[in-house]
């Protein structure tokens, strides 16, 4: 056999040395992956962005005339900035038995094990592919996978399931909120603030809209749905930003917000912009009696739809023989596996680590997490070889 091998530890150490901040290029990282599969001669497809600086990278291992397994994991990181590491972030070091690194968790280590495995899948041969799909711009709104599941949507054989590793302490998990984020322009009409009668109140009529968002929170606390293995059990809206005005004496022409709402799987975000644009609707008149100029914008930023699963799934039967879990959980972070399931490739959340640890100063992954990784592919290559 021509390639190298490398334990788990080994190769998550060589993931975590690659600076994949989100706003950098993973090209390194990818190359290396390619360059590492290509040795045992495993065939990669890259995935690049527009400007080429970035790639999502698919793989199949085994035969290709059927759908597999498919093993998936995001290969950017969130920034260090501002944050107090006690070691180099981009040098992995194991200290009290937990490999400490930026990606530790979130999510190099399941890529890492999964990449590891590959000698022992090509021994003994596949009766049902594995795939890999390592994606880019994760952390930043699940922007590469959506290219990815582009090109494999035309594909006459895709994935039958899909295995997300963000960290769930190699607990299967079934469902996740979905995300969606807005922004809203309001455009007023400016004039002298002694005058307020012949101008239009960009910040007024933002605020209304600010507190009606307020109001639809507040009920869907109360009133739900309601789903208690959700942290809050309910859909959430929060407004992040607000932006507008120039001076105490003018009244505002221009004021926007930037909203987030979370909704749990069987709620629907959709029905909650209508009704925003629907009260934002209710606004108009009064300002356009002023100025026809006037006028309220919504636009749409992100959109990361929930992730639901059914319990007899068999991608959830097989991610709870793999884990040996005695049951699923639900978590409070969005991931591609919503994106992946509205491609038709039903999808469960389930890797090493804790969400306790991403995205902070000396985050990591304990020894024990990368060991129980390892069990969960081993089951798994026992279950597909010939
Ligand atoms: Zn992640």
């Amino acid at each position: 056999m021509p390639g190298k091998k490398f334990s788990s530890v080994e190769m998550i150490g060589r993931l975590i040395g690659f600076d994949t901040t989100s706003r950098e290029s993973n090209l390194a990282l990818i190359e290396f992956i390619r360059d590492y599969l290509d040795r045992w001669r495993v065939k990669s497809e890259l995935v690049y962005d527009e400007g080429r600086r970035k790639a999502n990278l698919y793989a199949t291992i085994g035969p290709d005339h059927v759908g597999g397994v498919l093993l998936s994991g995001h290969t950017d990181v969130v920034p260090i900035d501002d944050q107090d590491w006690s070691s180099d972030p981009f040098k992995a070091e194991i200290r009290d038995d937990a490999i400490f690194g930026r990606g530790a968790c979130d999510m190099k280590s399941f890529i890492a094990v999964a990449l590891a495995k590959v000698p022992e899948m090509l021994e003994h041969g596949l009766d049902v592919p594995i795939h890999f799909a390592f994606t880019y711009d994760e952390e930043v709104g699940c922007l590469g996978v959506r290219p990815l599941i582009e090109v494999l949507k035309n594909r006459p054989v895709k994935p039958r399931l899909c295995i997300i590793g963000e960290p769930t302490l190699m607990q299967p998990a079934t469902a996740h909120k979905g995300s969606r984020r807005l922004r809203c322009h309001v455009h007023g009409h400016e004039a002298h603030s002694s005058l307020t009668h012949r101008g239009v109140n960009a910040i007024d009529a933002a605020a209304e809209l600010v507190v009606q968002l307020k109001n639809i929170a507040r009920r869907k606390r109360t009133q739900g749905p309601f789903d208690a293995q959700f942290d809050p059990p309910y859909t959430t809206i929060s407004t992040g930003t607000i932006q507008g005005g120039t001076a105490f004496n003018i009244v505002p022409k221009e004021c926007r917000f930037d909203f987030q709402i979370r909704n749990v799987p069987e709620d629907d975000p959709e029905a909650i912009t209508d009704e925003l644009k629907h009260f934002a609707a209710s606004l108009l008149p009064e300002m356009q009696d002023v100025s026809q100029a006037a006028s309220i914008a919504f636009e749409e930023q992100n959109i990361v739809p929930a992730l639901s699963t059914p319990l007899d799934a068999e991608v959830v039967q097989l991610a709870l023989e793999l884990s040996g879990a005695n049951g699923t959980c639900k978590v409070s972070f969005g991931t591609e596996g919503g994106l992946f399931q509205q491609a038709g490739i039903p999808s469960v959340v389930c890797g090493p680590g804790s969400i306790a640890q991403a995205h902070k100063p000396d985050e990591f992954v304990a020894l024990d997490q990368v060991r129980q990784c390892e069990d969960f592919v081993d089951r798994l290559i026992e279950r597909v070889r010939r």
